[in-house]
C-alpha cells in the first residue's frame, strides 16, 4: 500500500504544496512546530533514511537546502532547523523547521493554522524559490 505521502505526491491527498523536482517534493506539514514548517520528500517511497541510496539522499539533501534558504527568506525567524525522525509517516522526510528557539526544535509546541494561512505562507516561500 502507498504511504500516505505518495498519496500526496500523486495528488490523491491534498496539500500546500512548496516544490517539486524530478526526484522530491515538498509540501507544508499540516500539524506544524511553527509557521512554514516543511517537509521534503523523496518520490522513491523508502522508510528509513539510512535505507536510501546515497544519490537520493545527496539529492534530497540538496533540494531541502533550497527550500530551506527559500523559508528563512520568507519567514521571520532566527534559523532554519533540520529534522529527521520518521516515528510517524515511514516515507523518507527531512522536516525544515523555522526556529525562533528551541521550543520550535521539540515537537511538543505546535501551531494552529487557518487553511488561508497555510495557502499565504505557502506561496510567500514558494516566491523565494529560484
Ligand atoms: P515523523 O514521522 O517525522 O514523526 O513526522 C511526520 C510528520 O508528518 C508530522 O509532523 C505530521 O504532522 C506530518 N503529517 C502526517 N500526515 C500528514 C498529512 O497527511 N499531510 C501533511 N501535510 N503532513 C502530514
Amino acid at each position: 500500500m502507498s504511504s500516505i505521502f505518495t498519496k500526496i505526491i500523486n495528488g490523491e491527498i491534498p496539500c500546500y504544496k512548496i516544490a517539486e523536482d524530478e526526484d522530491n517534493f515538498a509540501f507544508l506539514d499540516i500539524n506544524p512546530n511553527a509557521k512554514g514548517h516543511t517537509l521534503c520528500i523523496p518520490k522513491k517511497e523508502v522508510d528509513k533514511i539510512m535505507d536510501l541510496d546515497e544519490v537520493s539522499y545527496m539529492k534530497l539533501m540538496a533540494f531541502s537546502r533550497k527550500v530551506g534558504k527559500a523559508i528563512e527568506a520568507a519567514v521571520p525567524c532566527n534559523r532554519v532547523g533540520m529534522s529527521i525522525i520518521g516515528l510517524e509517516v515511514p516515507h523518507v522526510h527531512v522536516h525544515m523547521i523555522p526556529l525562533q528557539s528551541m521550543k520550535n526544535a521539540t515537537f511538543q509546541h505546535k501551531e494552529t493554522l487557518t487553511q488561508e494561512e497555510f495557502e499565504k505562507t505557502a506561496m510567500e516561500i514558494r516566491g523565494f524559490l529560484k
